[in-house]
């Protein structure tokens, strides 16, 4: 039926199953567990040859509908819900791992999954190295020995580089590795990894796709065998499982992901190209500026360039605080993704655990901000940002 819809079509309809009352609107099924019409019953489901569902940390509709929802958006043959992003790249990665393997991952990335590749993994015996995003010869260096994974993060969270997932694909492949893609930024809306070449894409759910901020949740989408054979089993063991009721919340979010995304994309653009000329501003980060210096990849890799803008006010921690502090409309949150616009300094919350050297070293300076520009009108962020901008 559905692999012929548009985009917007399989987001407001996709994945939909009705009870029996005919519902507009999806149930929530808030239930832990299910009940058998008989012993036999139990014991054919349990072993899957009978179908129905036995469990909620195992399945459950509610969870089941955004999960096929989702992968009809993403065009991937099946994805997986979980309850957080983070326990959506946890699961990505441990699912597929063990002792003596090689994760290389890009840099900057979001700080706790940076946490993983140089904290947890090694815990456990697995080797981890950073290429920097944009460097492609850094990438064919480490990718010229066999790794079990890659992880890249694109655009970068919070600098907004790029990362040229066709290229990393390529050798990814050749290095015998997994390439796993953490698409929060973009969603599958502006940015598609697995059309290129990727084999898993991740996400924060609780960004864009809620986009409201209510409530948290992972996806994870893949081919149907990987996520059947590798994944499930490691989350039905494991228990990340979203709740029912954040997963219908989450479904709502899919309604109205794609008004909402164009809506705030055509402000962040109008928003980058007016920072641009703002005096106090030393350097504007956008994927849709020419002066993004992996513009041309933006255009070749992404649909769009996202309601995601990093900027440079000069002067250090201390002027970038003042600048936060003057805001009025736009709150300071380390949440990202919403209607309301949010700014953030990424060295002091989302990234203040990765260490100085590092955030040095990936541009995570101390005079950068992070804004994720919402729904409001473009002109009263405007004056919101020239007010908190002046000198
Ligand atoms: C927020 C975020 C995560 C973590 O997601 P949670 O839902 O907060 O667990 C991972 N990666 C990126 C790029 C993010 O922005």
């Amino acid at each position: 039926m559905s692999r012929s819809w548009g985009l917007r079509t399989r987001l407001v309809h996709g994945g939909a199953a009705r009870s029996a009352f005919g519902e507009t609107s999806e149930a929530i099924f808030l239930t832990s567990g299910f009940v058998y019409a008989s012993a036999r019953e139990a014991e054919d489901r349990v072993a899957e040859r009978a179908p129905g569902y036995q469990y909620s940390r195992i399945a459950n509709p509610t969870v089941r509908m955004l999960e096929e929802r989702f992968a009809l958006l993403e065009g991937a043959e099946d994805c997986a819900a979980v309850a957080t992003g983070m326990a959506a790249v946890h699961a990505a990665l441990f699912c597929q791992l063990r002792a003596g393997a090689r994760v290389v991952a890009s840099a900057p990335l979001f700080g706790a999954c940076q946490w993983i590749l140089t904290d947890l993994l090694p815990r456990f015996g697995v080797e981890s190295e950073l290429v920097p995003a944009s460097d492609g010869e850094a990438w064919e260096r480490a990718l010229s020995r066999p790794a079990a994974v890659v992880l890249v993060e694109t655009p970068a969270n919070p600098t907004l580089e790029l990362v040229d997932v066709e290229r990393v694909a390529r050798l990814a492949k050749a290095a015998g590795a997994a390439l796993v893609v953490d698409n929060a930024f973009a969603t599958p809306f502006l940015q598609r990894p697995l059309a290129l070449g990727a084999d898993l894409s991740v996400y924060s759910a609780t960004k864009l796709i809620d986009g409201q901020g209510r409530c948290l949740g992972g996806l994870i989408a893949g081919s149907a065998r990987f996520i059947g054979e590798t994944l499930r089993p490691y989350l039905r063991n494991t228990g990340p499982a979203l709740s029912p009721f954040n997963a219908w919340v989450l479904l709502k979010g899919l309604e109205t992901l794609s008004i909402r995304i164009e809506a705030q994309q055509k402000t962040a653009r109008a928003l980058a190209s007016w920072l641009e000329g703002h005096p106090a501003v030393v350097e504007v980060r956008y994927p849709g500026l020419p002066s993004h210096p992996q513009a041309d990849l933006a255009e070749r890799q992404m649909l769009g360039p996202g309601t995601m803008i990093a900027i440079r006010v000069g002067g250090g921690r201390e002027r970038a605080f003042a600048v936060l502090d003057r805001l009025r409309l736009i709150k300071i949150s380390n949440n990202l993704g919403d209607v309301r616009s949010l700014a953030t300094h990424p060295a002091t919350t989302t990234h203040a655990k990765v260490p100085e050297a590092m955030r040095a070293r990936f541009g995570i300076t101390e005079d950068l901000l992070r804004i994720s520009v919402g729904l409001e009108d473009a002109e009263d962020l405007v004056a919101d940002l020239d007010r908190a901008l002046r000198p």
